[in-house]
């Protein structure tokens, strides 16, 4: 048990990552998993990581403009950590990803799914039109996302797009659907990917390079 309230990692010896408040999470353990399995290059657009208590709020973490935070009390251990952290990584690449000569693909083919599964959950919408104005959209609607999330549940979603999406939550914009692909390509089920998400899986093949 780490109890120190303030504390600061280096990676690569450039980037820190400023702990403010405590902590069960093993610093020396996800040290040595990133150098040892995260590209240097995916830090490129990072100044610094902030992980500390943001009260009260839901959000996990998010990336802005240099600099990624994490809400310590939602991180369950380690490997969450690293999930999460990479997450925001992806996030801070999307220009170059977005920039790839396939992104097109990687778009009809969310689109495609995200018309499967809107389709599939009709019955639960109730016609609200909120919902079917939504079919063709590629950027993350608050609204929209927590009709899914709240309203339908992703307890009922989930059945019904996990042979589409790796995660509910890869429904609500084209970038959570590269971000999570990009996740799961690197940290947990590759194959899955190639099967279920294969213009993605092409997508990440190509970039993953590069970045
Ligand atoms: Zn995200």
């Amino acid at each position: 048990m780490e109890n120190k309230q303030y504390k600061e990692i280096s990676l690569f010896g450039l980037i820190n990552i400023s702990l403010i408040g405590t902590t069960s999470l093993n610093f020396k353990n996800i040290k040595k998993f990133i150098l040892t399995n995260i590209s240097k290059q995916l830090f490129s657009n990072i100044d610094i990581i902030y992980l500390y208590d943001l009260k009260d709020s839901e959000t996990k973490a998010y990336y802005d403009s240099g600099m990624i935070v994490i809400n310590l009390p939602l991180i369950k251990d380690d490997k969450d950590f690293i999930k999460t952290l990479l997450h925001e990584l992806i996030h801070s690449q999307l220009d170059v990803i977005k920039n790839s000569n396939t992104i097109e693909m990687v778009i009809q083919e969310y689109l495609r799914k995200r018309g499967k599964v809107l389709n599939k959950l009709l019955t639960y919408n109730n016609s609200d039109p909120k919902f079917n104005s939504n079919y063709a959209n590629l950027e993350y609607d608050q609204e929209f996302e927590s009709y899914l999330k709240d309203k339908i549940t992703y307890q009922i979603v989930y059945p019904v797009s996990h042979i589409y999406f790796p995660s509910p939550y890869a429904i609500s914009s084209i970038d959570e659907y590269l971000c999570i692909g990009f996740e799961i390509y690197l940290l947990e089920n590759k194959s899955w990917l190639e099967e279920f998400c294969p213009e993605l899986y092409k997508l990440i093949e190509n970039t993953i390079g590069g970045i």
